[in-house]
């Protein structure tokens, strides 16, 4: 048996960042940039007001307030989008609403409330406001965006590397950058073995099974930012194996699920040695031991011959879930060129004693809960690996080491986050 982190290098050595391509602004949400983005504009472009107000000479406001007002001529009215052709000389202000540029002269923007314009207002119903009084000395400066202040033009906003979030999307959208390139996603191509397996929309015959691998697999695929591929069902024979196979050669990974232990019909191991190269482990884990891995003679999206990197995920539902999060993720984040793909985890006191027999590092489904200032760890009930529901009730996977034949009730272990499960914090009340 070889510990999860050796198997990890083994697949990892076979994956590589796939090739940049551009895309539109709003589909590159969770790529990874393949270009420096730089500003060709200043953001914002002018100096402009953050506030609507009045744009005078902060020299005018001296000695303002509300019982000695400032009084100041109003020279014209600027909204956003439009550009006033006044200069604000002394005495003077022109009327400004946020986000329009700053008229020549005026060095500050008074907000309304610091004038006597609701007052004014109140008086002259309708009419044009032709003198406004200032409460308020102001200093220069205040309530002006400066041109550039954001993105200077000429600089680099975004690296090379960056995973895009919605944040940089906005970014990109501010520099007016309608598309973006980035690294592409990966295909993953997922087929399901077992002569047992039934789709889904069908009727289930005596001794059959649903399907239920290939689509919290191509769920999985989709959640960290791959194209997954269904291939559909094959039997459990070398034959109809390898043709089924053969519809997945040009995906950039392919993933199985079954066939991968030690019983009479598990044969995609013999199919992975015939169309390619094996390199089949039992990885020190539970649950998930057994797990093919080899590389198959495909081809690239232009026909050219190229080796593909095939998992052979274990059949058990748990099993196959949990063996992608620890390998199929690693790769597609490796193929779309991210650097990080550690699980979000944290420390947790768990809630009962867990044994651990024969020395693997077993994942234990739980569910973890904020309570008291810190995490609590509550396992998810039977933990058998064809048990699916435990996976959906469950937000973490609680580590324990290899080396721990028992971890007891109160200590601190470690949780891997599957994702963070709102109703379950719910729930505890908090
Ligand atoms: P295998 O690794 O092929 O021996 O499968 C192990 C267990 O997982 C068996 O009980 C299978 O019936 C089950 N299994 C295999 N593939 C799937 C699948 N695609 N969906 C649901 N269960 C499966
Ligand atoms: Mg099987």
């Amino acid at each position: 048996m070889i510990s999860i982190e050796e198997a990890l290098e083994k697949l990892l050595s076979h994956v590589s960042v796939l090739a940049s391509q551009e895309v539109a602004i709003l589909d590159s949400l969770g790529q990874v940039l393949a270009e420096d983005v730089v500003s060709g504009i200043d953001v914002p472009p002018l100096d402009n007001s953050a506030m609507d107000g009045y744009a005078v000479r902060a020299a005018d406001t001296i000695g303002a307030a509300a019982a000695t007002p400032k009084l100041l001529r109003v020279i014209d009215t600027v909204a956003a989008g439009a550009i006033s052709k006044k200069t604000v000389t002394g005495g003077t202000a022109v009327r400004i609403m946020t986000g329009a540029p700053v008229p020549a002269g005026a060095d500050c923007v008074v907000q309304f409330e610091h004038t006597d314009e609701a007052e004014r207002g109140r008086q002259s119903v309708g009419e044009p406001i032709l003198e406004i009084g200032v409460l308020r000395e102001v200093q220069v400066d205040l309530n002006i965006r400066r041109a550039g202040e954001d993105i200077a033009r000429g600089v680099t906003v975004l690296t090379a590397g960056t995973t895009i979030r919605p944040a940089e999307i906005g970014v990109l959208a501010s520099l007016g950058r309608d598309k973006v390139a980035v690294v592409a996603r990966p295909v993953v191509a997922i087929l399901a073995t077992g002569d047992e397996l039934v789709e889904v929309g069908w009727p289930l015959p005596d001794g059959m099974i649903y399907n239920s691998n290939t689509y919290s697999l191509a769920a999985l695929v989709r959640r960290y930012g791959g194209l997954p591929r269904i291939l559909g069902i094959a039997g459990d024979s070398e034959e109809a194996l390898t043709a089924s196979l053969r519809q997945g050669l040009d995906a950039d990974m392919l993933l199985t699920s079954g066939g991968v232990s030690m019983g009479d019909y598990d044969v995609v191991k013999d199919v992975l040695a015939k169309e390619g190269e094996i390199g089949f482990w039992t990885v020190r884990m539970k649950p998930g031991k057994p797990l093919a891995f080899g590389t198959i003679r495909g081809r690239d999206p232009n026909g050219a011959p190229r080796n593909i990197p095939h998992l052979g995920l274990p059949g058990n539902p748990v099993s196959a879930m949990v063996t992608f999060e620890m390998f199929a993720r690693p790769a597609i984040y490796k193929m779309m060129g991210k650097r990080n793909w550690e699980k979000p985890a944290v420390d947790a006191v768990l809630d009962q004693r867990v044994v651990n027999r024969d020395g693997r590092r077993v994942f234990v489904r739980a569910i973890v809960e904020k309570r008291d200032g810190g995490y609590r760890a509550f396992l998810t009930g039977p933990q058998g690996s064809g048990v699916l529901t435990s996976m959906s009730r469950a937000n973490g996977l609680v580590v324990i080491p290899e080396d721990r034949e028992e971890v007891a009730a109160g200590e601190v272990v470690r949780v891997l986050m599957l994702d963070w499960n709102e109703e379950a914090e719910q729930e505890s009340g908090l």
